[in-house]
């Protein structure tokens, strides 16, 4: 395993880390001792870098760390976060994420999620998250402070120059490259770690290895693996958090920490060429979006509206129909509220997506009248 300075931290970080977003429940409950096999198979092949959050898989991502540092193999540090607005209620997480750790500081603290430059301004206002993190911090409780966030690359390095935080984690793959690529390089620039998560796309590269075989170089393996050097390949990034659910998958991301390959250049260009201005636009299955007040599923349409940009509208109805089983009649329902825009970590234009859906919708069903007449 190959590892990297994280900023001015001093710390020297695994190039591959783990995410613990994507442990498996076995009928609905996850055994945390297997799960937590998982993590120290993955910090005995060399990954050092362990993510999480409060509320990842049914809040129990944490304890599931909690239960692996009690007996982890190597040297290893954590990275949790708190998207809590008011400075209390990030108290009361951050006491909360210690005790499930058993720890006695958090390495890594996440302002978590910031969306926007307003956003932003609400994490430092007097009393808020950001400060109460300082305070933790001065505390002991706190290593480092960080944030994370899906602001554009302009938005980031905006942030950044205000010299507040140590490291940054953002959404960055092969597929959004183009849009995101000046925020990696001002967090680096400025000398702050930096971490992406969504290296696969929300897991949709492996998942759907067969649209993507244009980012093969002719020595990878698979997309997923173009998708990875693509990342490690960059001296910009200092990890890139991968979700591991078993030690299969483990065993195989680590794989692309070891011999890091440079990704060429004119390969770059070419897959650059055929991003068009939608792959930004992929919905990467976050379900911030959840809790609509007029009940849409909006994470399973937009996920499968990614469909129509990867492959035709056809496809949305088959993956609502046989993924899902949700009617593609529910974007009738909606009233333009907004509530799910506002969450949305990839800017989609949500409202927009479900007024396209509902005129398909409304074509199909003139098509089929006109069948029947
Ligand atoms: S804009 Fe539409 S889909 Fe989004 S939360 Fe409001 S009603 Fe639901
Ligand atoms: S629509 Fe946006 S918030 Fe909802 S799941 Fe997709 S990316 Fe996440």
């Amino acid at each position: 395993m190959q590892y990297r300075q994280y900023g001015k931290t001093g710390k020297k970080i695994s190039v591959i880390g783990f995410g613990g977003m994507r442990f498996v429940a076995e009928n609905g409950k996850y055994d945390y001792d297997k799960c937590a096999g998982v993590v120290q198979k993955a910090n005995a092949c060399g990954v050092n870098y362990f993510d999480t959050a409060p509320g990842y898989c049914a809040d129990n991502s944490e304890q599931i760390f909690g239960r692996a540092f009690q007996k982890m193999p190597g040297q290893f540090y954590v990275s949790t976060k708190s998207g809590a607005l008011e400075g209390a209620v990030v108290r009361e997480q951050l006491e909360r994420s210690l005790k499930r750790f058993n720890l006695k500081k958090i390495n890594f603290f996440n302002i978590w999620s910031i969306k926007t430059l307003a956003d932003y301004k609400e994490r430092m206002k007097k009393g808020g998250s950001y400060e109460a993190a300082v305070q933790a911090k001065k505390e002991g409780l706190i290593e480092h402070i960080v944030f994370s966030t899906h602001c554009t690359g302009e938005e980031i390095e905006l942030i950044v120059k205000d010299d507040v935080f140590e490291g940054v984690t953002l959404g960055y793959n092969i597929l959004n490259f183009p849009f995101r690529q000046k925020g990696i390089k001002a967090a680096y620039d400025h000398g702050l770690g930096v971490v992406v998560m969504n290296p696969l796309s929300g897991g949709l590269i492996p998942k759907r290895a067969e649209l993507f075989e244009y980012l093969k170089n002719t020595d990878d393996a698979t997309p997923a693996d173009a998708a990875l050097r693509f990342l490690v390949s960059q001296k910009e990034i200092t990890t890139n958090i991968c979700g591991m659910g078993t030690v299969a998958e483990v065993l195989e991301n680590v794989k692309a920490g070891e011999k890091i390959k440079d990704f060429p250049e004119s390969k770059k260009l070419e897959i650059q060429g055929k991003l068009s201005i939608g792959m930004d636009k992929l919905c990467t299955g976050c379900r911030y979006c959840e809790f609509c007040p007029q009940e849409i599923e909006v994470s399973k349409h937009m996920l499968a509206y990614n469909q129509t940009i990867l492959e035709s509208k056809e496809n949305y109805f088959g993956q609502m129909k046989w993924h899902w089983d949700v009617a593609p009649e529910q974007a009738d329902l909606c009233t333009e509220c907004g509530v799910c825009e506002e969450k949305c970590t990839q800017h989609i234009n949500i409202i927009e997506r479900l007024k396209e859906i509902s005129s398909w919708v409304k074509e199909r069903k003139e098509a089929e009248k006109g069948k029947t007449v």
